[in-house]
């Protein structure tokens, strides 16, 4: 699949066009990972007047984070990033539903695999980008063979380059037994995360979903669910999950950025709950949507709301 990029990217300190935003082959990042990322939505606002970017501060801050575990220097502070980034998102002019790719990588051209002393840089470029996984039938899911990634081997908390091979891995291996997405476990056995999701279960009314220390990514949409249940009264608890009580659950959905609130129909060929859409997953995803399209403004705070002047394709 090949997405079409917006005009313009921030690349070394400037606004240029996409096309010219590129490092060499010989580069830290490309050879060994040494990247860390963010992954942020912007939704057409349903007055149709604003592209609203969900939770900016909160994405600006993990990417700073990630940075941080790969101990680099950066001269911006988050609200310098969240300043780049809306920047941005006006002067590509496209009022409509966008994902944004802000990164921060080790551009020297160098051999030996470190961290200290090689230079940081931060690049933003965005595309337009709808449903990533579809939202009307259920997800098809697999507990994967590939264990999620242990924290003293590369931290899952922090959106770093190199660990998503692991989660190609996984990916991989979930569709090519026809599945949608992976359910990986963590080195101890217990549930973690999707391949690019957390994921959280349904039982006896209960929502649930493993903690940071099952080896998962510390995600911005999993705290908003939890926010919101926690707000609409829905019982929830953090905690380990074993495989098979996900075999057990009346509901399931992964959520994160690209995933949004995906319902789970089945995990290793069996049902989940009675195979529909459960009524708490039901509930998280209007709030959510309602949320992000600007109708529901109990959690107004969690949007950037930008205008955005329509300007035509420089393509
Ligand atoms: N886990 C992984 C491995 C991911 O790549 C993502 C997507 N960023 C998530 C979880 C969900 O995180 P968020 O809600 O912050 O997008």
């Amino acid at each position: 699949m090949h997405t079409k990029m917006l005009d313009f990217a921030f690349f070394e300190g400037q606004v240029i066009p996409f096309a010219d935003a590129n490092i060499s082959i010989g580069t830290h990042c490309v050879q060994y990972g040494t990247g860390a990322f963010a992954g942020i939505r912007g939704y057409l606002d349903d007055s149709g007047e604003t592209v609203n970017i969900f939770r900016l501060a909160d994405h600006a801050r993990r990417l700073l984070n990630s940075a941080r575990l790969l101990r680099m220097e950066l001269p911006y502070t988050p609200s310098d990033v969240e300043r780049i980034i809306t920047g941005l998102v006006e002067q590509n002019g496209h009022l409509g539903d966008i994902y944004i790719r802000p990164f921060i990588y080790k551009p020297a051209v160098q051999l030996t695999p470190r961290l200290r002393g090689i230079g940081d840089e931060l690049a933003v470029y965005m595309m337009p980008m709808g449903d990533y996984l579809s939202l009307d039938r259920g997800q098809k899911a697999l507990v994967s063979s590939w264990f999620r990634i242990p924290d003293n081997a590369i931290p899952s908390r922090g959106k770093l380059s190199g660990a998503y091979v692991n989660s190609a891995f996984a990916k991989d291996e979930a569709e090519e037994k026809g599945a949608d997405e992976a359910i990986m476990l963590n080195t101890m056995g217990k549930i973690a995360e999707g391949s690019g999701c957390n994921l959280f279960m349904v039982r006896n009314g209960v929502l649930t979903t493993p903690p940071f220390s099952s080896d998962i990514l510390e995600g911005i949409t999993r705290r908003s669910v939890l926010a919101m249940a926690a707000d609409a009264g829905i019982p929830s608890e953090v905690r380990e999950i074993d495989r098979t009580e996900l075999y057990l659950a009346d509901e399931a959905f992964f959520c994160g950025t690209g995933v949004q609130i995906a319902w789970i129909e089945s995990i290793d060929g069996r049902t989940v709950g009675n195979g529909a859409r459960g009524p708490i997953t039901q509930q998280v995803q209007t709030r959510f949507f309602d949320t992000v399209r600007g109708r529901d403004t109990m959690y107004g705070d969690w949007l950037t709301k930008v205008r955005v002047p329509e300007v035509a394709a420089v393509s």
